[in-house]
């Protein structure tokens, strides 16, 4: 039998991979759903290529456009969140792969309906971690991690005893800005920030990577992932990106997760697991790579990975605080309105102004981020200043 699978964030660049991989295996999987933000046209074609029954254009200006461009197919047209929440609960199989905390609401919803969600919506977990895993154990969901570090430690994990392990270590490549000093850090601009040395990926992430607060994120991810707290999970430096993460257990066996850097590798796990599928991506060759190096990473230069682990550790709200303000501080280093080093000073100061208790709801989550983004965006404008 076919997986039916339905795709958010079909447009961008995991939903774009997941597509391909879908594409080649016709006989394996049915498009049910398929989701983007405003660009009707992708979003269209891929719906027309794939045969998908419904697509949705989370703008709801865009929604007569698309109707337009889907004439003469039986794919149906949806807007709004009511209709990404449809798509995400009409399929056996989620992508949950838009940016942001924008993608919380429907990955939400494709876990209370007991889905199998492949979650690469980071932002998501990061403010509703404790919520979600919560719903997946109520529902009987299955979430399989696609971001490649910990998509690695799933793999490396392969069903071992909570008890038998002691370390997780998230690798970092350091992003574009690696050996950078800080004085140089001051004047990059945004297209050096998202040209990734390894990754082709969307923009956000590709900021994210650049001040670190990408590894910070994963850092939070991974905790509620694999229900390890904060000093059992390392970060290091590995410019090569070909060790994608590690597990270490009591014994002191260490395990690692090799490949090339292709986000097909990971969600091509998802995708088949609980089998395997091929892919296209290129096969390691371990002595053309011949070296593999691996450094701390330097706290002052990259003062994300500290805010990230204290809002851990802090608890509460803060994890929904450190990443909405740093959703606006991101889109506005990408706007041009302040520098690449202010991004983590407004995500500071958030973090010191606002505190709120622990969200009950996914409610809460959504306030808490709502009001957290009118404060950084007004810190954004002092910043300006
Ligand atoms: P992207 O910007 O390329 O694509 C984002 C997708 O989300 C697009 O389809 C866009 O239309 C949709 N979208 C954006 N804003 C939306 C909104 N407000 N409402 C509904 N849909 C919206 O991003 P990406 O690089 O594909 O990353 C997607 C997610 O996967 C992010 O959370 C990112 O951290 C995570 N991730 C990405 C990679 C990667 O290699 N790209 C790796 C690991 C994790
Ligand atoms: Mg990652």
């Amino acid at each position: 039998m076919k997986r039916r699978i339905a795709i958010l964030g079909a447009t961008g660049s995991i939903g774009r991979s997941t597509l391909d991989l879908v594409e080649r295996s016709p006989d394996r999987f049915e498009v049910v759903a398929l989701t983007a933000q405003g660009n009707v046209e992708a979003l269209a074609d891929a719906a027309r290529r794939t045969g998908a029954k419904l697509a949705v254009i989370a703008d709801p200006t865009r929604l007569e456009e698309l109707r337009s461009r889907l004439a003469g197919t039986d794919c149906r047209a949806s807007g709004g969140t009511e209709g990404l929440i449809e798509a995400a609960t009409g399929a056996d199989w989620v992508m949950a792969a838009i940016v942001g905390c924008a993608g919380l609401l429907p990955t939400m919803a494709a876990i209370e309906a007991g889905k199998t969600v492949a979650l690469a919506n980071k932002e998501a977990l990061v403010t509703a971690g404790r919520l979600m895993t919560g719903a997946a154990a109520v529902s009987g969901a299955t979430l399989l991690p696609v971001d490649s570090e910990h998509n690695a430690i799933f793999q490396c994990l392969a069903g071992s005893r909570a008890e038998d392990v002691s370390r997780l270590v998230l690798t970092a490549s350091g992003g574009p800005f690696r050996d950078f000093t800080l004085d140089r850090m001051r004047d990059v601009t945004p297209a050096q920030a998202v040209a990734h040395p390894r990754w082709s990926m969307g923009e956000k992430i590709s900021v994210d990577s650049a001040t670190l607060m990408n590894k910070g994120l994963e850092l939070i991810e991974a905790h509620h992932l694999f229900g390890l707290p904060s000093g059992r999970i390392d970060i290091v430096v590995h410019p090569q990106s070909i060790v994608h993460s590690l597990v270490e257990f009591v014994d002191g066996s260490l395990l690692a997760h090799l490949g090339s850097a292709d986000m097909r590798i990971p969600i091509a796990f998802t995708l088949a697991w609980p089998e395997r599928m091929e892919t296209p991506a290129e096969r390691l060759s371990l002595t053309e790579v011949a070296r593999l190096d691996f450094e701390a990473p330097d706290p002052e230069r990259f003062p994300a990975l500290r805010l990230a682990r204290e809002a851990l550790e802090r608890g509460g709200s803060a994890a929904i605080v450190l990443n909405a303000a740093n959703e606006i501080a991101v889109d506005s280093f990408l706007k041009g309105r302040i520098g690449f080093r202010d991004i983590c000073r407004v995500v500071e100061r958030a973090l010191e102004e606002i505190d709120p208790p622990a969200p009950a709801c996914v409610d809460d989550v959504v306030e808490i981020d709502r009001a957290t983004r009118d404060r950084a965006a007004a810190l954004v404008s002092e910043a300006c200043c």
